[in-house]
């Protein structure tokens, strides 16, 4: 009979404890040993979780104080030197020194990098490793978590990055290197890891190699034969578990490796899963991952029988069901919403229920009747044809979509001398990326019009005065666009998905992060559309207050799709789209209310690259596209702006001229300017505004180092086509430093126009 396992849980707890007990020991009110203890109440809780929906292989080795990858990094004693202890001993401190710079105890250093794990919108500490890295068992917490899921009675598999994933996914420390080289080494920590655990007891180790999902070089291809080979026979089973992307590249290499068991995502693309059953031997285990990982929605399981029944019957112990991936990405409990309506929630499910969700799948199989699945099913069958998912004039104006849609009535050379002309800006003109600084005030009177203890008409009038106060202030510091500033947004996606159709909110519908954030990204559940302006009021106001160009603010279609979680019975570039058509009209309304310059913001633009380099090119065309048809149906003289706040262009520039926004803002102050190299050589057509200084840091920049900078961006892009702004939005500064870091800009700037 088939068997259930879990692929890892979110190590958040029911209600964010351990991002809470974690901040606590970080601001020194609780002690280490009652942060180790909320940490163990987790992982029991999460066991009996996990055991009560029926679960019969529990995790171990998912959990984290901050990020499964830095573990990882502990276990093999890989600590980069700077934040090493003076007597080379490691402990809960050495870790979150390496995750976030500084701790209770020891030195403050820079931290290790984070970077985005895979195409999720969790985010892992890169490795560090020198060319001559020593490994060495050193971290014992692992054993320990093993011991006490032991001693409370489950049956623990032991869950571990791989050692390929994770000497891919490191970065060299100093000179490059060929990070394979050090492959030899970090396998025999992991054989003895392995001979621990078998010491231990332990049957089943899931080795994590993700990067089975990507395409792979022929000497990382090779890395994986060697390592299996060297794993194999250190007395314990061998899982390998790859997700995320289909692996069916590697078919034969797989089925070659010396393992007893693969894990299969079998959702997140479409799978032939008779043929992962012809993969492996009756005797290996085939694992596979039926229930989708990554999201919030119920399975149907009935489609889900029907293709694995045979399997089933065939292969009886040796077919394990799990989610697709670790459940790290889903929130925990579904029972927890008081807010959402019944429909809603007989379409959605949780990481608990996604447990219940195999039990009830396993009960089918072993009974050989699936009326209970049927009735399971039956809510999300009838949601696609639900007159609330379906919004037919949505739907149709989506349908009607053509080229011209996503096309300005002209190229760019023409819009931008009557945007000159129209906008009468100087040389080298000066602006801000939208929010300004997100006082305590403001988040009081927000959180206080929420809970129904402030008028809609005292929360406006609040509002409407920190906007004339951020309006005021860049008159002062006479800047030449000017923003209104976001003191009305808590987010820049919520903010939007709350006045737009087809969303709905959680309450506890959190997922890590990074360390100990976490995100509550909206649901988009059914069509979307505006019923009525957005901004247009909060900005028309602001513009009433100067006779400057104030620019509109919106949050771009992609951003907003990736930024939330997205309906699985509708592909991305049609919601893409809806959302964009849901912002063309916000576009047109703010031009038709006098506001001639509007910034379409697309952060997360470079996230949802697929993981398959084959695949960026068909993303970027829909995601480019999106962004057009938002932004295309002003006039000529209508400017454009978008902003993208990160430092890695390469591969999507010609993606992004294809974007074909009349302004481009970018974060450049942190690489000096040498990112704008990729915009050079590809001669980018459009203007661009390089960040002149990092607005991560409350540091003033000074006037000679932005000059400097500035001319080094003058040397890359013609001046008349630059722009001078900051890296990203001021909202986490306060007003005192932002003041003076936008006088020193605006100083530098006017200097330039004199020298230039
Ligand atoms: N307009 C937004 C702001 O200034 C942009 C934020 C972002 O790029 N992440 O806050
Ligand atoms: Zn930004």
């Amino acid at each position: 009979m088939a068997q259930l396992h879990n692929l890892g849980f979110p190590r958040i707890g029911r209600k964010r404890e351990l991002k809470f007990a974690v901040e606590s020991y970080w601001a020194g009110k609780i002690s280490q040993e009652q942060l180790l203890d909320q940490g163990k109440t987790i992982r029991a809780e999460n066991w009996v979780l996990q055991a009560d929906a029926g679960i019969d292989l529990l995790p171990v080795g998912d959990f984290a104080w901050y990020d499964h990858v830095l573990s990882t990094s502990l276990l093999i004693g890989a600590v980069p030197k700077r934040h090493q202890k003076a007597d080379g001993s490691i402990d809960l401190d050495t870790l979150f020194r390496i995750g976030r710079g500084r701790a209770p105890s020891g030195c403050s250093c820079a931290p290790s990098e984070m970077t985005k794990w895979f195409n999720t919108n969790y985010h892992y500490i890169v490795p560090e490793l020198t060319h001559d890295q020593q490994f060495q068992l050193t971290c014992t917490e692992l054993f320990e978590q093993v011991t006490q899921a032991q001693a409370l009675g489950h049956n623990a598999k032991v869950v571990l990055v791989g050692p390929v994933t994770y000497l891919y996914l490191a970065k060299c420390a100093g000179e490059e290197f060929d990070k394979l080289s050090l492959l030899e080494k970090l396998l025999a920590v992991y054989q003895q890891v392995f001979a621990k655990l078998a010491q231990q007891g332990i049957e089943w180790v899931q080795v994590d190699e993700p990067i089975l999902g990507l395409e792979l070089t022929e000497d990382y291809q090779e890395a994986l034969k060697t390592s299996f080979r060297a794993l194999a026979g250190q007395g314990v089973k061998l899982l390998l578990a790859s997700y995320f992307d289909s692996v069916t590249a590697y078919f034969d290499d797989i089925a070659g490796y010396p393992v007893d068991g693969v894990h299969f995502d079998c959702v997140a693309t479409n799978v032939d899963v008779a043929k992962l059953d012809i993969l492996l031997s009756t005797d290996q285990v085939l694992s596979l991952g039926v229930v989708n990982g990554r999201n919030i929605w119920r399975t149907d399981l009935e489609a889900v029988f029907n293709s694995i029944k045979d399997i089933a019957l065939k292969r009886g112990d040796n077919l394990w069901l799990a989610p697709s991936c670790s459940l790290l990405h889903t929130p925990v409990d579904l029972e927890q919403e008081e807010k959402l309506d019944d429909e809603l929630c007989s379409w959605l499910a949780f990481a608990k229920q996604k447990g219940q969700e195999l039990s009830l799948l396993k009960a089918a199989l072993e009974s050989n009747d699936s009326s209970e699945l049927v009735a399971y099913s039956a809510p999300i069958k009838a949601r696609l044809t639900s007159t609330r998912v379906n919004n037919t004039a949505v739907q149709q104006r989506v349908t009607a979509l053509t080229a011209k849609d996503g096309k300005r009535n002209n190229a760019f050379a023409q819009r931008i001398e009557k945007q000159h002309a129209a906008l009468n800006l100087p040389l080298l003109p000066t602006t801000t990326i939208g929010s300004f600084p997100q006082t305590q005030v403001i988040r009081q009177a927000r959180r206080d019009y929420k809970a129904g203890e402030l008028s809609a008409g005292d929360y406006q009038r609040q509002m409407k005065a920190e906007i004339r106060y951020a309006v005021e202030e860049q008159e002062a510091l006479d800047l030449d666009v000017l923003v209104h500033g976001e003191a009305e947004r808590n987010d820049m996606v919520e903010y939007f998905a709350e006045l737009l159709e087809g969303f709905a909110f959680t309450q506890f519908g959190w997922v890590q992060s990074y360390g100990s954030r976490c995100v509550k990204p909206p649901v988009i559940w059914g069509d979307v559309s505006r019923e009525k302006a957005m901004t247009v009021q909060w900005t028309k106001y602001a513009q009433s207050l100067t006779s400057k160009k104030m620019k509109g603010m919106l949050t771009g279609p992609v951003t907003i799709l990736f930024w939330s979680f997205i309906r699985d019975d509708l592909d991305k570039p049609t919601i893409a789209n809806q959302i964009a058509l849901a912002l063309r009209d916000e576009v047109v309304d703010l031009q038709n209310a006098g506001i001639d310059i509007i910034q379409i913001d697309e952060p997360a633009f470079r996230e949802g690259m697929p993981l398959k380099c084959s695949q960026w090119q068909a993303y970027l065309e829909w995601a480019a596209y999106a962004f057009r048809v938002s932004a295309s149906g002003v006039k000529d003289e209508t400017q454009i702006h978008t902003h993208m706040c990160y430092a890695e262009f390469n591969g999507i520039i010609a993606a992004i001229a294809d974007m074909d926004a009349d302004v481009i803002t970018i974060e450049t102050s942190r690489s000096n300017m040498e990112l704008l190299e990729a915009f050079e050589n590809f001669d980018y057509p459009n203007d661009i505004g390089p960040g002149v200084y990092d607005i991560h840091t409350p540091n003033v920049p000074d006037i000679a180092w932005m000059k400097t900078l500035i001319h080094k961006a003058a040397r890359k892009i013609p001046v008349a086509r630059l722009w001078v702004n900051p890296d990203c939005g001021l909202k986490t500064r306060g007003w005192q430093e932002t003041r003076q870091a936008l006088d020193n800009m605006v100083k530098a700037t006017k200097e330039l126009r004199e020298e230039l």
